[in-house]
């Protein structure tokens, strides 16, 4: 604190405050004289000056005195939080702001406080400017239950993991995997929700290319032995389920076709029995589900199709086959299938059973002399 007389030899408290000032602006300044007067008084303390005491009233010194150090310490602890608000905040930024993740602040209405500048490559700017509404880009079909789980984080106070779609501008979709937390306020209330979000889009589209792999027959396209039973497990579920439901299942294997690897070779082999896939895909409904359950060996599940309605299907299919040979490099390869046919019963206790009766009239139709339906009730 500095106590400062007016007028002195050669100096004064205008050219004293004005140092005061540059040197120490945080000190209390208090001018201290009998002789001064009060415009001067005035203009001092509008140039910073704390206050200005006259000596015939000296008593109030010590108040002033005490009032100004009280302030001066407040202040001095003012600007001590700032500067630490300040560096959090760089230290905030700094991470933020290099990582790839995507950090939202959000308010307790799911408005945008702060967006992270990796979110600048998925939207543009206007869509993720300060209090936009964060859910607007979040595709419909998943909006409702983020802002479910957003609510509770802001209710309970505890954070959640979700994944979620972002829809982008121009119509795109991205797989995104998020972590809330809730911020509280110094009353303990929630104030802000800090969102930490990565863009899990290739991740997605290799699970889906794996589970599509997994499901399908490389040779031919069709979905594979282990998926066509699941398939056919949940027509079974179906026919429990719903009452009056019908389906029908068909076995199918070519005929001699070891002597097709044997005359034209393997790779031969392998076309034709691409060109029998592509046969029976062609002849499938929609709803119908064709798939390769052994080396040379296929079926289908027919929905909805009674016993007579299969037989039917099976033998346009068997005659499709008989009359439309495979055509490669200039050679023609004529090929029959045997087909078995059967009805998928409630009584089956698994696709499985169905399957076996299937073999069975498969085997029958091989035994009635090959390129033939045969039914088995
Ligand atoms: P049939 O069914 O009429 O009784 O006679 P078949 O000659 O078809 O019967 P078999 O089961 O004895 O032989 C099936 C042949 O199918 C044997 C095998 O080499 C061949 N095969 C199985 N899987 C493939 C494959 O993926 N590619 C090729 N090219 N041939 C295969
Ligand atoms: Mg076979
Ligand atoms: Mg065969």
């Amino acid at each position: 604190l500095i106590l400062c007389d007016h007028a002195m030899p050669g100096f004064g408290a205008p050219a004293a405050l004005a140092i005061a000032k540059e040197l120490r602006p945080d000190l209390p300044f208090i001018i201290v004289s009998g002789a001064i007067d009060l415009n001067l008084a005035v203009a001092l303390i509008k140039s910073g000056a704390q206050d200005y005491i006259h000596k015939s009233e000296l008593i109030r010194l010590g108040p002033v005195i005490e009032r100004e150090l009280r302030d001066a310490s407040l202040a001095r602890q003012r600007k001590l939080a700032e500067e630490k608000l300040h560096e959090s905040r760089e230290l905030f930024r700094a991470i933020v702001e290099n990582v790839a993740d995507l950090v939202a602040v959000l308010d307790t209405e799911g408005r945008r406080i702060y967006n992270s500048p990796s979110y600048r490559p998925l939207f543009p700017e206007e869509y993720i400017r300060q209090g936009s509404n964060s859910f607007l880009e979040v595709h419909p079909e998943d909006r409702e239950r983020i802002k479910e789980i957003f609510r509770r984080t802001v209710a309970t106070g505890i954070g959640d993991r979700a994944e979620f779609r972002f829809v982008l501008k121009d119509g795109s979709i991205r797989h995104m995997e998020s972590d809330g937390r809730a911020i509280r306020s110094a009353e303990g209330t929630v104030s802000e929700v800090v969102v930490v979000s990565r863009d899990i889009t290739a991740l997605k589209h290799l699970e889906a290319d794996l589970r599509a792999m997994a499901a399908t027959d490389i040779l031919t396209g069709l979905p594979n032995r282990r998926h066509f039973f699941a398939q056919l497990e949940q027509e079974l579920a179906r026919l429990h389920r719903v009452q009056g439901h019908r389906a029908s299942v068909l076995m199918l294997d070519a005929d001699h076709f070891k002597r097709v690897n044997d005359t034209f070779g393997h790779a031969m082999g392998d076309s034709v029995l691409r060109h029998i896939a592509v046969l029976m895909r062609d002849a499938l409904r929609k709803i119908d589900t064709a798939g390769r359950v052994g080396g040379e060996e296929f079926a289908v599940i027919l929905p909805g199709a009674e016993l007579p309605a299969a037989e039917v299907f099976a033998e346009r299919l068997r005659r499709k086959i008989a009359a439309t040979p495979m055509a490669q490099s200039g050679k023609v390869i004529p090929l029959t299938v045997s087909i078995g046919v059967t009805g998928v019963n409630a009584g089956d206790a698994s696709a499985n059973d169905a399957l076996m009766r299937a073999d069975r009239a498969l085997y029958c139709a091989k035994e009635s002399g090959r390129n033939k339906v045969a039914v088995e009730i």
